[in-house]
């Protein structure tokens, strides 16, 4: 058996592990980073990246579609086609592009990586599985960072025409009918761009609407845009089994039993943390729930052994990985730093997009709630969209600003200037008084702080 050694070991080269490795290599500390799979984990290979080029490649096929009737904006196209397994191919490219780009940033940083996978002796010592063999390596500090897997349902086993979100992104044509479990971030995002490309959509969710932890405010124009792309949605319904045939999903609905004909059943009923199967159990951490519980540096119950990113708990986001990951890193590098994020921004790639940063109404009794329709915003309606709103949730005492939600075309990129606002403590004022460029989705932010203050503008 090879060994080796470093001051710090990160398991899991994902969005939280890389960047965790690239910041403690360039802050000097000699890093190993271990994976299994490729650089760029889930985020790179298997989840963001690639479900926003396959929802990229979905709007435009839709609009080329679109332009082959009469419309308003007076263009006419031929009749569109679409060649699914040459939009995956082009998918993967721009994922190699990432993930090469992942490698080549460790080895900039000097950053080791190693690919295998790792074994968890004890809290100094990890062992790695290699093509050339096996890689005793002790360590003075330890990061998991290994992520998460989609959850299984027992009476809807992985395999045959029952998918996980992973193959769900690299079907080589599209499913004449799919069937969705569960109405959440990612039955929605790989869903609406499924029925773009010509799918048979139905989505059966448990609770009684669409991404249930969000307000039905945000929600009903993604309802409304659904049933536009002839999506079928059950609510309050389960999925309980596939048909005999194999070529339907049974689902129990408060009206009794019924069944969803489909060619493939995607099953997106949320994601379970990676934590089994490698030896963190021997570790004896303590847990919550099924997440490994950390204080606010990262740091689990055990000296020199960290944890970041899915692994951690609520929210699973890339960006919320990368930021811990940053922050272990300069932890490990002795500097002082603690979590003192005041917002983390959720973006849902429905359509329209969900932006979600802060306080929502209904967890600040009293807040002062002022909202901007984007059917008022120049920018939105020359987008050919005025569905949506912007909402900004704020103290009525002292105008802060505590909240900021978004449901409307190319929301997306008003989320930086949502965290911003909230980071800065920016109050209505604050807001109201930025000169916001015209015209742009981003006058609605400050359309609303003006509302707020009784100063409406456009409404
Ligand atoms: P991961 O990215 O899961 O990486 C963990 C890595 O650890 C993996 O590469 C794995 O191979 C490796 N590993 C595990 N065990 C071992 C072992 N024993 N030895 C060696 N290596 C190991 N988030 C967003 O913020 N925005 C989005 O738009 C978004 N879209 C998504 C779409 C989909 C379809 C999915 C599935 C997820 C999406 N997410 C999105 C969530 C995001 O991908 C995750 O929050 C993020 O990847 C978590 O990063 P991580 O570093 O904690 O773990
Ligand atoms: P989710 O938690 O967003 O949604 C799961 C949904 O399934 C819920 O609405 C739940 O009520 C429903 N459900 C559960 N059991 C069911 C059953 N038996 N029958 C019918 N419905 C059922 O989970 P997800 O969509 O799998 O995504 C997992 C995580 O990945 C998210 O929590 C998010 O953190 C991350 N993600 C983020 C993005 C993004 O940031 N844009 C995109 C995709 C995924």
């Amino acid at each position: 058996m090879r060994t080796d050694q470093c001051k710090l070991l990160i398991i899991g080269a994902g969005p939280g592990g890389y960047v965790c490795g690239i910041r403690a290599g360039r802050l000097g500390v000699d890093t190993i980073v271990v994976e299994a799979a490729k650089p760029g984990g889930t985020c790179l290979n298997i989840g963001c990246i690639p479900s926003k080029a396959l929802i990229h490649a979905a709007d435009e096929f839709a609009r080329a579609r679109a332009f082959a009737d009469e419309n308003e904006l007076g263009i006419r196209s031929q009749d569109a086609k679409i060649d699914l397994a040459r939009t995956i191919a082009w998918k993967d490219g721009i994922v190699d592009r990432l993930t090469a780009g992942v490698s080549g940033l460790l080895k900039k940083a000097k950053c080791r990586f190693l690919a295998g996978r790792a074994t968890i002796i004890d809290g100094k010592t990890v062992d790695v599985t290699t093509a050339d063999g096996l890689v005793r390596i002790r360590t003075e500090t330890l990061v998991i960072a290994t992520g998460s897997a989609p959850f299984e349902l027992p009476m809807l086993p992985f395999g045959g025409n029952v998918i996980s979100s992973t193959e769900a992104l690299s079907l080589d044509a599209v499913p004449a009918r799919l069937a969705v479990v569960g109405g959440g971030y990612i039955g929605l995002e790989i869903g609406t761009a499924m029925a773009k490309l010509g799918a048979r959509v139905t989505i059966v969710e448990a609770a009684d609407r669409i991404l249930p932890q969000y307000d039905a405010e945000l929600t009903k124009p993604v309802s409304a845009r659904l049933a536009e792309l002839g999506v079928s949605v059950h609510l309050s319904a389960k999925a309980i089994g596939i048909a005999p045939d194999d070529e339907a999903l049974r689902v129990a609905t408060p009206d009794g039993e019924t069944t969803v004909q489909a060619d493939k059943i995607l099953v997106t009923v949320g994601r379970r943390p990676a934590t089994q199967n490698f030896g963190l159990e021997d570790l004896s951490l303590r847990m919550n729930g099924d997440f490994i519980e950390i204080d606010d540096r990262c740091a689990t119950s055990m000296r020199g052994v960290y944890a970041i990113g899915d692994v951690t708990g609520e929210p699973m986001l890339a960006h919320r990985a990368m930021a811990q990951g940053n922050m272990v890193a300069e932890i490990v590098a002795g500097e002082r730093r603690s979590w003192d994020k005041r917002a983390m921004p959720a973006v849902c790639f429905t359509d329209p997009e969900i932006v979600v940063v802060g306080d929502l109404p209904d967890r600040v009794p009293g807040a002062k709630v002022t909202s901007f329709p984007f059917g008022a915003n120049g920018r939105a309606l020359t987008m050919e969209r005025s569905d949506g709103l912007l909402r900004i949730v704020s103290d009525p005492n002292s105008e802060l600003v505590l909240g900021i939600q978004a449901v409307g075309v190319g929301a997306s990129e008003l989320a930086g200037e949502f965290a911003l606002a909230i980071e800065m403590a920016a109050t209505l004022t604050d807001i109201a008084d930025t000169i916001h460029a015209h015209p742009t989705l981003g006058e609605t932010v400050q359309e609303a702080a003006l509302k707020g203050l009784g100063r409406n503008l456009h409404i």
